[in-house]
């Protein structure tokens, strides 16, 4: 069975006293290991990724990442943050192209492949969001939509760095207040084309979108899934660290 990678993003949100506070949590709750096959993992806005990594400490078995990072190491380029610099912040992960940044901040196929280059470059984790609108899926589009952003993102990429790419898969019209969640059956085709292309050549193959208690079980069923990748459920951290139960009960199975 592969590792199960179960992740949250915190978007916008939490102060610094908020993040320390759900960070030392989990450490405290993890004292040293994560539960066996499983891989945790958090996404804590930049102003909270120095601070976040001084709370779980070096040698966490919490991985840590950033939303967004630049594909260039320094310069003129006021307002973005580099993949070295979120690597000095303690960031072993960089979220790429996540449906809210190719949308409001005009990321594209072109942009999120450059971005994985340079994480991979520095040594970090790409986590590729991909995902279709409402009106895509409607069309009967999905597959090839998300295959596109996917092998457009990943090009070229030798069999080593794929390895350490992780694919998190979040159709639009699934993600947040306004989202609805996703059915099993709505998610079977999708995961099967993906798993076709990527299943054993990348790290992991998540499924985020309105993830909740009720649905993770079921979720973490579908062929190809390898993990989940969550929003509000996860920001409590006892929705977190049920979801770590949830991801435990389902590798013992
Ligand atoms: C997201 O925005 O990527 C996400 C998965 O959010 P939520 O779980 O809140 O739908």
């Amino acid at each position: 069975m592969s590792t199960l990678w179960v992740g949250t993003s915190w978007k916008m949100n939490k102060t610094l006293a908020e993040g320390r506070e759900w960070a030392s949590g989990l450490r405290d709750h993890l004292a040293g290991a994560a539960p066996e096959g499983v891989q945790p993992f958090v996404i804590p806005s930049f102003t909270a990724t120095a601070a976040v990594r001084e709370v779980l400490g070096e040698d966490s078995p919490v991985l840590l990442g950033v939303q967004n990072a630049h594909w260039e190491d320094a310069g003129a380029w006021t307002g973005e943050v580099s993949v070295p610099q979120a690597k000095d912040a303690g960031a072993q992960i960089v979220e790429i192209g996540h449906s809210e940044r190719r949308e409001h901040f005009g990321e594209t196929i072109e942009t999120t492949r450059l971005k994985v280059s340079a994480t991979l470059h520095h040594g970090l984790i790409p986590l590729l969001c991909i995902g279709e609108s409402a009106e895509v899926k409607d069309s009967g589009g999905t597959s090839e939509f998300i295959l596109d952003q996917a092998h457009g993102a990943l090009e070229g990429l030798d069999d080593q760095q794929l390895s350490r790419v992780v694919i998190a898969y979040e159709p639009i019209w699934a993600i947040g207040e306004q989202g609805r969640p996703a059915t099993v059956e709505e998610l079977i085709e999708p995961f099967a084309a993906l798993g076709e292309q990527y299943t054993g050549k990348v790290a992991g193959l998540l499924y985020g979108g309105s993830v909740n208690l009720d649905n993770a079980a079921d979720l973490l069923g579908i062929g190809h899934v390898t993990g989940l990748f969550v929003g509000r459920t996860a920001w409590q951290l006892e929705g977190y660290l049920e979801l770590l139960r949830i991801a435990q009960t389902h590798l013992a199975a």
